[in-house]
C-alpha cells in the first residue's frame, strides 16, 4: 500500500501529520525546496502562510473561530504551530509566520513515517493499493492542472482571478434598499443601495486612497479591474460603471448612484457585491463598505480578493468524503478543493485523511457529522449550484443548525459532536 500526498501547504500537512501520527507511511511531495510557487518566498518551509499572518478570529461566536476550535478538538497541526508562535493580538489569532512554519516543518521532517520529496507532480500514480491526497493548492502548477484536465475534462477545474466580497444580509439596515432588476428585465431580482452625491463621492474618494494589497507578479486583471482602480480612473467613473443608476429608478426617481447586491445562489442570507471585486486590504474593505447607507454593521462572509485560484468542480467531481467520483482512490483537500481560507484549507487536508484511514480501517460509509462547520463546509463543496459554485470560507450561512440556539450554544454543540464522533468511531 502507498499513500501519496501531494502539496505541503496548510491542507497537505495536515494531511500527512495525522496520518503519520496514526501509523501511517506517506511520501509528501512538494515543488519545494528545489522549485517555488509563485506566491511563496520560504524554499525550507511547508506550511507557509503566503499572505497576512492572521488566522482570522478565535472567538467562540464567530464562524472562524467554531473552525478553529473543532480543529483543535482534533489535533490538528496547525493548530497546535498557531499556539506555539502566537504574537499578542485581539480577538485574532495572529502568527509569527516564520516560527509557525518552521514549528510545522521540523514535526514533518521529525515524523519517520514521512518521507519528503521533492518533485513537481505531473501525473497521479495509479494503482489499486495507491491512494493519492491532491493539495496543490489555489496555485497548482500547470502540469498536473492540465493532467486533470486530460483525464476529466476541462472543466474539472475552474479558475478565477477576482472575486467580490460577500456580506450577511441581516447585518444591513435595509430600510431604504429596494428589490429590482435593471429596467425589470432578467430573472434576478437585486437589492439596490441607492446613494446621493455626497455619499457616492465620499465612497469613491475613500476607495482610491483605501490601502490596497501589494501586487506581485502573477496577478493579472484581463478586463476585470478591482473597483478602486476603476474608482481613481475618475470621480464619476463608477456611477457610469457598476454604479450605474439607469433603469433603477425607484418610484420615478433616479438615485445619483446604485450599489447592487444579488443573493448568493446557495444561502439565501448571503448577498454578493455587484463589480466589487477588490484588491484593498481586508481591514480597508470592511471599514470602506461600512460608509455604504444602510452599512454601519455590516459583517463579511468572504472579503473580495483578486489572485489566481484554481480549484476543482467540487459539486460535480467529488463524492462526500473528499475522494473523486471518477477515482475514488484520489482524494482531494485544502483551496484545491473549492473551500478558501488558511483554515478552512487545513480543515478540508485534515478532513480527506481521516476519511481516507476510515477507509484503510474499513469504515466505509462513515461520515464526519454534518452538525459543525467542517462537515457544512464539505457539504456545501458537494451541494452547491456546480453552475455558480465558487469557493467558501467558514461562515453560518452554509451551517444549518436550530434556530433557537446562540452562536456560543452552536459551539459547544458542534464540539460535543465531534468528541461523540471520535469515540465512537477510533
Ligand atoms: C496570493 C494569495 C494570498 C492569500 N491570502 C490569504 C490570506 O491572507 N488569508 C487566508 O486565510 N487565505 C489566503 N489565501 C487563500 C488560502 O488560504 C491559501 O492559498 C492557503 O495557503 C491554501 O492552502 P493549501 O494547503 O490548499 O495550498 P498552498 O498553501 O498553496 O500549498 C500548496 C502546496 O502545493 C505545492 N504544489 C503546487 N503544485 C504542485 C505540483 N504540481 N507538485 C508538487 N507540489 C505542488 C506548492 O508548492 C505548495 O507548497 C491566499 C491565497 C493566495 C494565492
Amino acid at each position: 500500500m502507498k499513500i501519496n500526498i501531494i502539496g505541503g501547504g496548510l491542507a497537505g500537512v495536515e494531511a500527512s501529520y495525522y496520518l503519520a501520527r496514526n501509523g501511517y507511511k506517506v511520501n509528501l511531495y512538494d515543488l519545494k525546496p528545489d522549485k517555488l510557487g509563485p506566491a511563496f518566498h520560504y524554499k525550507d518551509f511547508f506550511g507557509e502562510l503566503v499572505c497576512s499572518n492572521s488566522l482570522k478570529s478565535v472567538n467562540k461566536d464567530n464562524a472562524s473561530g467554531l473552525l478553529k476550535g473543532e480543529m483543535e478538538t482534533l489535533s490538528s497541526l496547525i493548530m497546535e504551530a498557531s499556539k506555539f508562535s502566537k504574537l499578542p493580538s485581539g480577538q485574532d489569532l495572529v502568527v509569527d509566520r516564520e516560527v509557525f512554519s518552521s514549528y510545522i516543518t521540523n514535526k514533518i521532517k521529525d515524523n519517520k513515517n514521512i518521507t519528503i520529496i521533492s518533485k513537481e507532480v505531473s501525473e497521479l500514480e495509479e494503482g489499486e493499493d495507491i491512494y493519492n491526497i491532491v493539495c496543490t493548492g489555489p496555485l497548482t502548477s500547470s502540469p498536473l492542472i492540465e493532467y486533470f484536465k486530460g483525464k476529466y475534462s476541462s472543466s474539472f477545474c475552474s479558475f478565477y482571478d477576482a472575486a467580490a466580497p460577500l456580506i450577511y444580509l441581516s447585518s444591513l439596515d435595509t430600510t431604504n434598499m429596494y428589490y429590482k432588476s435593471r429596467y425589470d428585465k432578467g430573472e434576478g431580482k437585486y437589492l439596490n443601495v441607492p446613494l446621493t452625491s455626497q455619499e457616492y463621492y465620499a465612497f469613491n474618494d475613500a476607495l482610491v486612497s483605501g490601502e490596497r494589497v501589494e501586487l506581485h507578479d502573477f496577478e493579472h486583471f484581463e478586463g476585470c479591474l478591482p473597483i478602486e482602480t476603476m474608482a481613481s480612473r475618475g470621480r464619476d467613473t463608477l456611477r457610469f460603471g457598476p454604479l450605474k443608476p439607469k433603469g433603477l429608478e425607484k418610484e420615478g426617481n433616479r438615485p445619483y448612484a446604485v450599489v447592487q447586491l444579488r443573493q448568493d445562489d446557495v444561502a439565501g442570507s448571503l448577498y454578493n457585491l455587484v463589480g466589487f471585486q477588490t484588491n484593498l486590504k481586508y481591514s480597508e474593505q470592511k471599514r470602506i463598505l461600512s460608509m455604504l447607507p444602510g452599512f454601519k454593521d455590516v459583517k463579511l462572509a468572504r472579503f473580495g480578493l483578486m489572485h489566481r485560484n484554481t480549484y476543482i468542480s467540487s459539486p460535480e467531481a467529488l463524492n462526500r468524503d473528499l475522494s473523486l467520483k471518477n477515482d475514488s482512490n484520489t482524494y482531494i483537500g485544502g483551496q484545491f478543493s473549492g473551500v478558501e481560507g488558511y483554515v478552512e484549507s487545513a480543515a478540508t487536508g485534515l478532513l480527506a485523511a481521516i476519511y481516507l484511514r476510515l477507509r484503510l480501517e474499513n469504515k466505509k460509509g462513515v461520515y464526519f457529522p454534518i452538525n459543525t462547520m467542517m462537515g457544512s463546509l464539505v457539504n456545501y463543496l458537494v451541494m452547491a449550484s456546480p453552475k455558480h459554485f465558487a469557493p467558501m470560507n467558514a461562515n453560518y450561512g452554509i451551517y444549518q443548525y436550530p434556530f433557537k440556539m446562540s452562536k456560543e450554544e452552536v459551539y459547544d454543540y458542534s464540539i460535543k459532536s465531534i468528541e461523540e464522533w471520535l469515540k465512537k468511531n477510533f
